[in-house]
This record gives structure tokens, C-alpha cells and sequence, in this order.
């Protein structure tokens, strides 16, 4: 009998490459989703419950259907122009509902949560190496309700001993390269997605979202983190835990970070095909650089990111897109 992991989120983009993952590393992944942006047929490793995390009820009934030994929480909204045009949504969903999950698992017994948090927390801190320490301001009400959802698990583990492992990510992309999952959200707003169905000649062009930011070349600039191995420091992340070794804040980042428009260049050493673009105004709530300053997943949870070069990162969201996604 292997160990159940309950996967909040296990029918979205991350959350279903930590369920492949975790079915390799000898885990029985239970997705626990509402489908509001995910995909049923994602969901290929392991049990499925439709629930929202706003159902209590339910919560419990599959904590005391599956007992998990963990929680992985993926499940949450992510767009940050729509955070800033409905910040309730936001504060609803993300937090109220992360408030539901952990009171559950409390109620289970079930002490070891690794959540999925982001570097959109700190906001736009002008030139700032981001690491653990990085005081977090964040921009919007996406970055906001995260951060919330980071307090929240800290004062759980001072009053109910909840171990949390906050893993907070740069920009993650890719896809499995076996293309079982990958990434495929409706609508797309994310670059290196859209930057590939530009090449394939599914939409016309991309538009750069500003090219007069305080940059080398004036395009924003991000660190790159291929979704196999953002999953594989979320694995670690859990043997962390139960190992008893305690709650932890990583950052996963590579520490390198490039322009869009130097993402646009490796396109064509990604997919054979040039990307067609045009520039256009910046996009609302953008930070001009965003590259983490830590190595502490690499040195303490002993993460290799092995797969986080941009060419290798657009080649398997290539091989991806080329199956249809889930679309049909
Ligand atoms: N971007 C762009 N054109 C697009 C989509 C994104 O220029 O059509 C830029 C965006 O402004 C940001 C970077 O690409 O500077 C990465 O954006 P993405 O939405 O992928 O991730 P984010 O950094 O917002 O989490």
C-alpha cells in the first residue's frame, strides 16, 4: 500500500506533473479539484474527487476516505489581472479556501502541507537579489492572497504543530517530457505558451507587453523553472517533512533570468520556427525583474534543476502543444 498525497489542484497545469511524480516516486497522488480551470483529463495517476475547496464537507470526506500523509496544495486562481479587477474572488477562493484545507487536515490529523506560493509576493523591489529573506510586498491581490495563505500556515504550525514546506516559485513552463501533461489553460496569457502557438501559426502575433522597462534590452525579466523540476522540489520538499525536519520557506528559481525578448530568440532553437511579434504597452501589475538570489533549495532540500534550460523548456512545451493538449 503506497502512501496517499492529497494534490489540491491536481487537474491544473503544476499540480498534475507533482501527481506524475509523485506516482513514480512511490506515492498514490488523490486529486482533489473543481475544475473551475483544470482538466479532467489530466487527472491520470491516481484517484479524482471534484470538490471545491470551499465545501467543507467534502473536504472531510476525503480526508477520511484517503488519510493522506500530505497535502499538496496547487488548487488556486492565478491571474493577476483578474485579481486586480476582482480582488474578492481572490481573497474568497485563495484564502478562505486555503483556511478551509488546513482546518480539515487539522481535523484528520494530517500535519504536512507543501504549498505552492510565488515570487509574486515580493513585488517589484528594483534590482533587489530576491531570496527567503526579501521582505514581501506584493503588487496585487494575487500576490496578496498568497502571501495571506504563507501567514496563515505560520501561525497554524506556532498554535496545531502544521509543518508547512512553501515552495515559492519563479516562472514555471514546460511540460512532461513524455507529453502525458503539459500546460494548457483557456485563455492563455503566459509567454512561452502563447510564444508557442505563435509559431505554430495559431495565432498571429505575439505582443510584447513593453519594451521600456529599466532592462538590458528594455523587455522584463524572469527566471525560468521547468515544471519538471519545480514538481521534483516538491517531492523533496515532502520527504522534508517527513522526515520531521520542519517548516521551511525555498524559493525555486534557477538565479538566471532572461528578457522576452531573449525568450522569443530561443524560439526558433526550441520549435525550428521564428515567432512572429509586435510590441505593445506594458501589462498592469508587471515587475521589471523578478530572478530569485537562492541557492537554499539547492544546498539544504538538495534540488538539481536539470532541465531548466530555456531551449529545453520550450522543447518539451513544443512536443506538448504538437498533441492537441486537451483540447477536443
Ligand atoms: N509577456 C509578453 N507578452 C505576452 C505574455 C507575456 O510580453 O503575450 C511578458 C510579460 O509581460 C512578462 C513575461 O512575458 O514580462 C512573463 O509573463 P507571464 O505571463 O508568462 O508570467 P508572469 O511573469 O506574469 O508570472
Amino acid at each position: 500500500q503506497t502512501p496517499n498525497v492529497l494534490v489540491t489542484g491536481g487537474a491544473g497545469y503544476i499540480g498534475s506533473h507533482a501527481c506524475k511524480l509523485l506516482s513514480l516516486a512511490g506515492y498514490t497522488p488523490v486529486t482533489l479539484d473543481n475544475l473551475s480551470t483544470g482538466w479532467a483529463r489530466a487527472v491520470k495517476f491516481g484517484p479524482f474527487v471534484q470538490a471545491d475547496l470551499l465545501d467543507r464537507t467534502a473536504l472531510d470526506a476525503a480526508f477520511a476516505q484517503y488519510q493522506p500523509v500530505a497535502v499538496m496544495h496547487f488548487a488556486a486562481l492565478s491571474q493577476v489581472a483578474e485579481a486586480s479587477r476582482d480582488p474578492g474572488l481572490y481573497w474568497r477562493n485563495n484564502v478562505g479556501g486555503s483556511l478551509n484545507l488546513v482546518e480539515a487536515m487539522l481535523a484528520a490529523g494530517c500535519r504536512n502541507m507543501i504549498f505552492s506560493s510565488t515570487c509574486a509576493t515580493y513585488g517589484d523591489q528594483d534590482g533587489v537579489v530576491l531570496d527567503e529573506h526579501t521582505p514581501q510586498m506584493p503588487l496585487n491581490a494575487y500576490g496578496a492572497s498568497k502571501r495571506a495563505v504563507e501567514d496563515m500556515l505560520r501561525n497554524f504550525g506556532d498554535s496545531h504543530a502544521l509543518n508547512s514546506v512553501i515552495l515559492r516559485y519563479f516562472n514555471v513552463a514546460g511540460a512532461d517530457p513524455e507529453a502525458e501533461v503539459g500546460e494548457w489553460h483557456q485563455p492563455e496569457t503566459h509567454l512561452i505558451p502563447l510564444m508557442i502557438e505563435a509559431a505554430a501559426g495559431a495565432r498571429d502575433a505575439l505582443v510584447i507587453h513593453g519594451n521600456d522597462y529599466p532592462t538590458h534590452d528594455g523587455t522584463c525579466i524572469r527566471d525560468y523553472v521547468h515544471v519538471m523540476d519545480l514538481v521534483h522540489a516538491h517531492v523533496l520538499g515532502l520527504e522534508w517533512l517527513r522526515a520531521g525536519k520542519g517548516s521551511r520557506v525555498f524559493n525555486l528559481g534557477t538565479g538566471v533570468g532572461f528578457s522576452v525578448a531573449e525568450v522569443i530568440r530561443q524560439c526558433r532553437a526550441g520549435t525550428g520556427h521564428r515567432v512572429p511579434h509586435s510590441f505593445g504597452p506594458r501589462r498592469d501589475g508587471d515587475a521589471a525583474a523578478l530572478v530569485s538570489g537562492s541557492s537554499r533549495a539547492i544546498e539544504e532540500l538538495g534540488w538539481v534543476p536539470e532541465r531548466s534550460s530555456l531551449k529545453q523548456m520550450i522543447e518539451d512545451a513544443w512536443r506538448w502543444y504538437q498533441t492537441g493538449g486537451y483540447s477536443g
